[in-house]
Order: structure tokens, then C-alpha cells, then sequence
């Protein structure tokens, strides 16, 4: 997913291996040179930024150029920084140990939202005996509830019929009374998604997430949509605090730009990305 960036950041890094001294010049032009190409990987500016500006105050602050080693020390800032930013381990999801964890999913329509939720319960299905329930609160797309329910009768898992309620206060309600009597341990709560964020779809939102009260809250956001992840990443995180992320199609995207601004922008870890349409193309995401 960063293969590009990686061989831009490459380049710019070989240009400066080896030198027993850098000027403040060259510094300046390395990091111009790394500040376009996580521009063209579609990093959004405002991290971009942040991220020159970081670099830069260690690099000085430290005298980094007067040292034996310049070259190495400012690859060594720029691949810390990059673990700064993105976090260094996998963290896995956020189930709770006694009692029903609640997954409240996220995010713009046509992310790959109901496809992730099931992936998800799949990716839990094959790892533990945990009895999940799928819930749809997409009360304006029957199509979407129908999409949830045959993706989990295809991994046979349950779907929570609500049996057209338009309100989504007593769909989240309903489903975590249906949940604990019948004795679930996890429930994957998807939400609707509009084309663009309004504020109807965030005060829904915001309902469903104080009922829920979920472990998780995830966004899930398509790795394609470049520069437009960070203003994503945070009307959703001011709205309902992510915990975490999920980046989809990134089998499209070798920029990878879409992670770095949403792990900066809401600080909380992206722990899969979706590799592809089918129900069994989610991966554990490992930013080192
Ligand atoms: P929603 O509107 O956010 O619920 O999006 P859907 O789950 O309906 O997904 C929209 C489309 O994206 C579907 O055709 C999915 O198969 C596809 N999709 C979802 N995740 C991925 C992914 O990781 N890679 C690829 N290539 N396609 C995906």
C-alpha cells in the first residue's frame, strides 16, 4: 500500500546516503523533495506539514548536521516519524471480556462499510467461538440491510431482524435486548452512510453511539479518497471519537496517503485493511 511513497522516500534517501556533511541547503531540498512525495501520495497537507515541521526541529534541534553520521541520522528521523505517526505494532480489536462487545461501525457510503462489517465478523468467527450478531441501522436503504443479512447467512452468522423500524434509537435498543437474551458475545452494529457527511447522518449518529455505548467505534474509510481522508477522519472523530480505523480498497491504492492523515488526524490505530471484495480479503494492518 506505500509502495510508491516507499520508493520515492527511497530515492530521496539514496541522494543523500553517504555524506559526511549536509548543508542546510541540501537538508531544505531533502525535505521539499519529502514533502511532495507524501503530497503525491495524497497525504493531506495540514499532516504533511506536521510532519516536515517535526523532522525539521529534530534534525536542528539536535545538530544533526554537524554529526558523523548526517545521512543516517535524518533516515533514521524520517522512518521514526513515520512510526510516530502510524504506530508501531498491530493492535487488535477492543473485545470485551465478560459481557457483549459492541462494534459500532462508520463512514461515508460506498466505503465498503457493510462489506468491512462483514469481513469483520468473519475475521472474529474464525478466530474464536464468540456467538456475533449482525445489525443493520440503515433505515434508508433497505438494500443495504439486505446486503448485511445475505453476506451473514453466506459465513453464517445471525442478522437482527428489525422489521422496518424507522428509528434507529429503538433498532440499537431492540438489538442489544435481542443480543442479551439470547446470549450473544458480540454485536456488529452498522450504521448508514451518505455521500457526503450532513448533519442529519451525524445526529443519527451520535444517538445510536450514546445507546450503544460502544468498546469500538470504527471508521471506515476508502483508501482512495486521497486528500479528502483527513476532513473525513474528523467530522466523524468530533462526532462520535473513533477508536479505530479500517482503510478498504487498498488493493487499488499504492499511495497509501489515506492512513497516514487518518492515524494523525484522529490518533486512533487502523487495525485491518480490506485487500480486496471478497468476505476473506481483510488483513491485520502492521504499520512497522
Ligand atoms: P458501503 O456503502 O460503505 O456499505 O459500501 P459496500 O460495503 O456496499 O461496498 C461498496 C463496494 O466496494 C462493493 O462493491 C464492495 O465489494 C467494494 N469493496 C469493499 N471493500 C473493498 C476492498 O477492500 N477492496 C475492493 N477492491 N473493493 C471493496
Amino acid at each position: 500500500m506505500f509502495g510508491t511513497l516507499n520508493e520515492k522516500l527511497e530515492k530521496i534517501v539514496k541522494s543523500i546516503s553517504g555524506r559526511a556533511i549536509i548543508s542546510e541547503e541540501d537538508l531544505n531540498t531533502t525535505l521539499r523533495e519529502i514533502r511532495i512525495a507524501l503530497l503525491e501520495a495524497d497525504v493531506a497537507l495540514s499532516v504533511v506539514k506536521n510532519f516536515i515541521e517535526s523532522i525539521k526541529s529534530n534534525i536542528i534541534g539536535k545538530e544533526v548536521l554537524k554529526s558523523i553520521k548526517p545521512d543516517q541520522m535524518i533516515i533514521k528521523f524520517v522512518q521514526e516519524e513515520l512510526i510516530r505517526v502510524l504506530g508501531s505494532n498491530n493492535e487488535p480489536l477492543n473485545i470485551a471480556k465478560t459481557g457483549i462487545t459492541r462494534i459500532l461501525f462508520c463512514g461515508l457510503q460506498g466505503s465498503g462499510k457493510t462489506t468491512t462489517v462483514a469481513k469483520v465478523a468473519n475475521f472474529i468467527k474464525k478466530d474464536s467461538k464468540k456467538k456475533i450478531l449482525l445489525v443493520s441501522a440503515d433505515i434508508y436503504r433497505p438494500a443495504a440491510q439486505e446486503q448485511l443479512q445475505i453476506l451473514g447467512k453466506q459465513i453464517d452468522i445471525e442478522f437482527f431482524d428489525h422489521q422496518n423500524s424507522q428509528s434507529v434509537e429503538t433498532i440499537t435498543l431492540e438489538s442489544i435486548k435481542y443480543a442479551e437474551k439470547n446470549l450473544f458475545d458480540i454485536l456488529l452494529f452498522d450504521t448508514a452512510g451518505r455521500q457526503t457527511v450532513d448533519d442529519k447522518m451525524m445526529e443519527e449518529l451520535k444517538i445510536i453511539s450514546q445507546k450503544l455505548e460502544p468498546q469500538e467505534t470504527i471508521l471506515v474509510a476508502d483508501s482512495l479518497t486521497g486528500q479528502d481522508a483527513a476532513n473525513i477522519a474528523k467530522i466523524f472523530n468530533d462526532a462520535v471519537s473513533i477508536t479505530s480505523s479500517i482503510l478498504t480498497r487498498v488493493d487499488g491504492d499504492g499511495r497509501g496517503g489515506a492512513a497516514l492523515s487518518i492515524k494523525s488526524i484522529t490518533g486512533a490505530p487502523i487495525k485491518f485493511i480490506g485487500t480486496g471484495e471478497k468476505i476473506d480479503q481483510l488483513e491485520s494492518f502492521y504499520p512497522e
